[in-house]
């Protein structure tokens, strides 16, 4: 299975010294000490999409936004990078007043350069990204209401009144994203399930996908959303990958399952189509990007085009 974008990052997150508040206080005064910038959900990276140069994460010295922090800017403790200390910090503005982050690069969305930044740095910015999406959501007490505070290095969020003094902490809400085959047989060769949601760009299909709810299993879920969403009763669901999807905190689970049967019916709420492919049909397939292609395969950087490449390549390789 090829690596997937945004798992498998470098930094080491070294979560003891979360609770360590003198180690804390001396790293976020040492010169070394580097912050990733958040800015409207969008992460701070240099070379743009389009330019020659591939893009790369941006990270400015601590002490430059040192200020913004004491007046109440978010800011969570990410980890080691080596021995520097590594921080997220939220920007209110965009830092166009700070000439060190306007000469560092700019705020783009994660889903632009995601698929083109270093593998480790994608890894990183998408963490950034999930923990202050997660602070910025989880101002108020989901108990009473009460404002919350940040702890242990951004960590945790506990409630601010004595009566209750709730803790939250960071989510990664589970989704299974799975890819529904059918043997080869009588009427052809294998084939794969993959459908469209209207909100895609024309002509782009992916793998069936869901959020697990309470009281089921990552395969019951599985079961559940093929069922759902295509009228097909999938067996032999087997885990395949994860990743974590930063837009804005899950966590895909990939899975591969058999269909039990072939004709497909549209629940006509989640997807706009759904049908089978050979993987010689997806093999033709433009990318995400590619809009005069007719079809189109899932993004770059997802779990959904890792799955789907590897199942062609694999059914490629037979014939
Ligand atoms: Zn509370």
């Amino acid at each position: 299975m090829p690596a997937i974008r945004y798992a498998g990052g470098a930094l080491d997150r070294a979560a003891k010294l979360r609770e360590d508040d003198d180690w804390l206080s001396a790293a976020f005064v040492s010169d070394a000490a580097l912050a990733v910038l958040i800015h409207n959900d969008r992460n701070l990276v240099t070379g743009l999409v389009g330019r020659e140069d591939t893009p790369r994460a941006a990270t400015v010295p601590m002490a430059v936004v040192r200020e913004r922090i004491t007046n109440g800017a978010s800011w969570v403790f990410l980890g080691l990078d080596g021995e520097a200390p590594v921080f997220g910090v939220e920007l209110t503005g965009g830092g166009e007043d700070i000439p060190e982050i306007r000469d560092a690069g700019e705020f783009v969305d994660l889903r632009r350069v995601g698929a083109l930044v270093p593998a480790d740095e994608a890894a990183t910015l998408a963490y950034a990204r999930a923990m202050l999406a997660w602070q910025r959501r989880h101002r108020y007490c989901s108990v009473c209401g009460s404002p919350t505070e940040s702890q242990r290095a951004g960590h945790v969020r506990r409630c601010t009144s004595p009566a209750c003094h709730a803790e939250s902490f960071p989510r990664t809400d589970p989704v299974v994203i799975m890819l529904v085959t059918r043997p080869a047989d009588d009427s052809g060769p294998a084939r794969c399930l993959l459908g469209r949601h209207s909100r895609l760009p024309r002509g782009a299909y992916s793998l069936l996908a869901g959020f697990v709810e309470p009281g089921e299993s990552l395969e019951d879920a599985v079961a559940r959303e093929v069922w759902e969403e295509t009228g097909i009763r999938a067996r032999d669901i087997r885990y395949q990958a994860s990743q974590p999807w930063p837009f804005r905190y899950s966590m895909m689970v990939g899975f591969r399952a058999v269909a039990e049967s072939d004709d497909v019916v549209l629940d006509g709420e989640e997807l706009e189509d759904a049908r089978w492919f050979t993987a010689a049909v997806v093999a033709e397939f433009g990318d995400w990007e590619d809009d005069a292609a007719g079809f189109r395969r899932p993004r770059k950087d997802s779990i959904a085009r890792v799955l789907l490449d590897h199942w062609v390549e694999e059914e490629m390789g037979k014939a």
